[in-house]
């Protein structure tokens, strides 16, 4: 896990990279809409000037139909 927090003066000196690895549908449907889900693969890199600090991949839930991100998905 990153200890970097956005509420870490330190962020400011920090940068973030984010990079799609991925995207594939997911199982189940939107509880908004029922429009299919999209799961998106991320990974974020942050770097402390040239030093690369931690990679975090984390996986995104979007709805493909509304586009609501869907935060509490499983
Ligand atoms: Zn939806």
């Amino acid at each position: 896990m990153c200890f970097f927090s956005s509420s870490s003066p330190l962020f400011f000196l920090c940068s973030k990279e984010e990079k799609v690895l991925g995207m594939e549908k997911a199982p189940g449907s939107c509880p908004y809409c029922g429009g299919a889900v999209s799961a998106t693969d991320v990974e974020r890199s942050y770097r402390l000037f040239c030093l690369p600090l931690c990679i975090v991949t984390k996986r995104k839930y979007a709805c493909a139909a509304c586009s609501r991100r869907l935060v509490t998905y499983p």
